[in-house]
């Protein structure tokens, strides 16, 4: 297994090539280090290589490693969340990226003794298999967490489809940054929403070329 430095040092190269390709800048990309697959010694390697923010998507993942990095990390919870599962991470997690119904909304607010920067997920491909909002449904929804104190929309996320199609790809990033545009038009104080959470290991560099604030990448710059 290769250094996740060595591995940090070729995915920065290429995001600043995706970057110069799109007229972006490379600051305005943030990469969330995914360790599902990994050790928190891993992890820790990832601090260490100048990684700031580390991404779970269970509960218990989040939990063994917080144990151990505590606060060193901005931590993001990025996988689906049952509610009953909401007060084991929320004073652990900076960030939630998969929140997508009026429940799960409900349940952070009550929880959360400070303000949680959430992303809406959104089922962009329609895929059956992927949880999300339908995008129709996003603008009614984000309306009613005005409701909830604790929540900041801070923008929209998307799991683009199991395929090496660019076209469907960027068609899907592009659906996610033109409802993203939506929403942040509409001004809502509790939903700047400016940022894009969209790309993984194997989709990242069209995901920035399409508007890709944060990046997910776990198995190209950690391992599996
Ligand atoms: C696992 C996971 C990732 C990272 O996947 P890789 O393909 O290993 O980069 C990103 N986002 C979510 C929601 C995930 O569950």
């Amino acid at each position: 297994m290769k250094d996740v430095k060595e591995n940090l040092a070729f995915i920065q190269g290429q995001i600043a090539e995706a970057c110069e390709r799109s007229s972006r800048n490379p600051e305005d990309v943030h990469i969330v280090a995914v360790t599902k697959y990994v050790s928190v010694e891993r992890a820790a390697e990832a601090l260490e290589a100048g990684i700031q923010n580390l991404g779970e998507n269970r509960d218990e993942g989040l939990l063994s490693k917080w144990e151990v990095l505590k606060d060193r990390p901005l931590w993001h919870f990025i996988g689906t969340l049952q509610s009953r599962k909401v007060r084991n991470i929320i004073d652990k997690v900076e960030y939630i990226h998969s929140l997508d119904r009026l429940s799960l909304a409900k349940e952070i607010n009550k929880r959360a003794s400070k303000k949680i920067k959430c992303f809406i997920q959104i089922n962009v491909s329609g895929e059956e298999s992927k949880h999300g909002l339908q995008p129709e449904d996003t603008v009614e929804f984000i309306r009613q967490l005005e409701a909830y104190e604790n929540i900041e929309v801070v923008g929209l996320m998307t799991m683009a489809p199991h395929t090496d199609d660019e076209e469907v790809l960027r068609t899907c990033f592009r659906r996610l940054r033109s409802l993203k545009e939506e929403v942040e038009g509409m001004g809502l104080k509790h939903a700047p929403c400016h940022e894009l959470s969209m790309g993984m290991s194997n989709d990242f560099k069209i995901a920035i070329e399409e508007g890709a604030t944060f990046v997910r990448i776990g198995s190209a710059l950690v391992g599996e």
